[in-house]
């Protein structure tokens, strides 16, 4: 297995731990773009957002109740945040595992 999240699910390497369910597990960025940068990663090895078509809607459901608890315990809500998606080379995407970055914690600059 040579997929750096899938590694971090598994135990084998480590990583900072915000929250976790059923599903999803959200660990905090190693190279921190904003002062509150967690990205939260689907534990079943799915590369691309639109292969989420397949996921029940409880799944995904799970996904927002996961953020939104997050954003709570990280006191997001009132000044907010962003929640990114990089797919395939154009958008940068490093680790080809799927995952949402939640930035927060500074005015964030305009997207593109
Ligand atoms: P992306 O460019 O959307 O694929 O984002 C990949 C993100 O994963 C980057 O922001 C990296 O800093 C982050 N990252 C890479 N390796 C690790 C790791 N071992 N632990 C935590 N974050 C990581
Ligand atoms: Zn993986």
């Amino acid at each position: 297995m040579e997929c750096i999240f899938c590694k971090i699910i598994s135990g084998q390497i480590p990583a900072t731990i915000i929250a976790e369910s059923l599903n999803y597990i959200a660990i905090k960025d190693i190279n921190p773009v904003a002062p509150i940068h967690i990205l939260i990663i689907p534990k079943e090895h799915v590369e691309k957002a639109g292969e989420l078509k397949n996921y029940e809607g409880d799944v995904l459901k799970e996904l927002f109740i996961l953020v939104d608890e997050i954003v709570n315990t990280e006191n997001l809500s009132e000044e907010g945040y962003r929640l990114i998606v990089n797919t395939g080379k154009n958008a940068g995407q490093e680790v080809p595992h799927l995952h949402w970055h939640l930035l927060g914690g500074r005015k964030l600059g305009k997207l593109g």
